[in-house]
């Protein structure tokens, strides 16, 4: 292999540029031609390429989003659009691929790989941690961080005026986020997609009067809870509570950006680092992860077709803290 090509895909993530300098690197390094590819799939049909140095990737690990830019391509759900990214990676001479994205960006790379056989590496660039193959995706670490700074200002305003206030954060499939925020900030309930019946400690805790007007809580709401996010909630709560002085903050696009965690840029560093090894040893067609400290190396199918779950003990242990 004397060429390797380089995208970031999907939703962007704090440490991905982080991953694309380490990529960018090790392949130099080890005397390989890197070409960065703009865009993500989109980038591929357009052949939107661009050879990439040690120097191209100079100053930008500590840099939130991405460099290459991503994109959502509905194109490149077609074999005909996959057909059209083969054969301008063909003619770029490109001979294998790194991916970083998440569970969609690694099934267009499966197919890419079942139908054309350009061997690809996928590395966990998503910011809601619900990969299979890795305990930790990358942009997770700042995301939760940056949503526990924004819980801690706003507990200033709730505690100076008895409010009770629902953050949202994000998670529509799963909970990562919501558990980890919700720990770490203190909240008292903890609305997640795993999780059904919070409410109903909820309804145990507001039903004490002075609770509800005497003292002020914060409730963490990730997007796909039962009840759809945290404006629905705030709807529910002010029905059955009309003393309650209830406020919702959505904290949105913030949590997918800023300049990555000390940790989300070792990790990223050591993915990109891993994937390069990867293509060289001759791997295609899988994820690389970090599970209890140790790089893993998982299939495409089973990264995208296995579930990782929040941990059980997890929630269990926010409820008992929340008292
Ligand atoms: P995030 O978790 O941040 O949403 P993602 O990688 O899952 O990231 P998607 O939008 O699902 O983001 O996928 C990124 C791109 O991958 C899509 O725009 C599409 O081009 C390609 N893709 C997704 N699913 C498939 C598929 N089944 N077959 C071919 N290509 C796909």
């Amino acid at each position: 292999m004397k060429k390797i090509g380089v995208y970031t895909s999907g939703g962007d993530a704090p440490g991905m540029n982080a991953c694309v300098r380490a990529v960018v690197r090790t392949a130099i390094y080890n005397g390989l031609e890197v070409v960065g590819i703009r865009r993500g799939y989109q980038g591929m049909i357009d052949s939107d390429f661009d050879r990439m140095e040690t120097r191209s990737v100079a100053n930008i690990i500590q840099r939130g989003g991405t460099i290459l830019k991503t994109a959502r391509c509905e194109e490149f759900r077609t074999p005909e659009g996959r057909a059209k990214a083969a054969i301008n990676l063909k003619n770029a001479g490109i001979e294998g691929l790194v991916c970083i994205g998440g569970n969609g960006s690694y099934a267009g790379a499966l197919a890419l790989y079942n139908e054309h056989q350009i061997p690809t590496i996928g590395l966990p660039g998503t910011i809601d941690n619900d990969l299979y193959g890795t305990d930790y995706t990358i942009g997770y670490d700042t995301a939760i961080n940056t949503a526990v700074d924004a819980i801690d200002k706003i507990r200033d305003t709730a505690d100076s005026h008895n409010r009770v206030f629902l953050v949202e954060v994000m998670g529509r499939d799963a909970g990562f986020i919501g558990i980890s925020v919700g720990i770490s900030g203190g909240a008292e309930g903890i609305f997640i997609p795993e999780q059904e019946g919070e409410m109903d400690k909820i309804i145990e805790h507001f039903d004490h009067t002075e609770r509800r007007t005497k003292a002020f809580s914060i409730i963490v709401v990730a997007e796909g809870d039962e009840y759809g996010g945290a404006t629905a909630l705030h709807n529910v709560l002010k029905d059955r509570y009309p003393d309650l002085n209830v406020r919702t903050t959505i904290l949105g696009h913030i949590q997918r950006g800023g300049s990555p965690t000390a940790q989300d840029r070792v990790l990223a560093s050591r993915l990109g680092y891993e994937a390069v090894l990867a293509l060289l040893r001759g791997e295609g067609s899988k994820a690389v992860g970090i599970e209890r400290g140790n790089v893993v190396l998982t299939s495409f199918e089973d990264a995208i077709g296995k579930r990782k779950k929040v941990d059980q003990d997890l929630i269990t242990m926010a409820e008992v803290l929340a008292r």
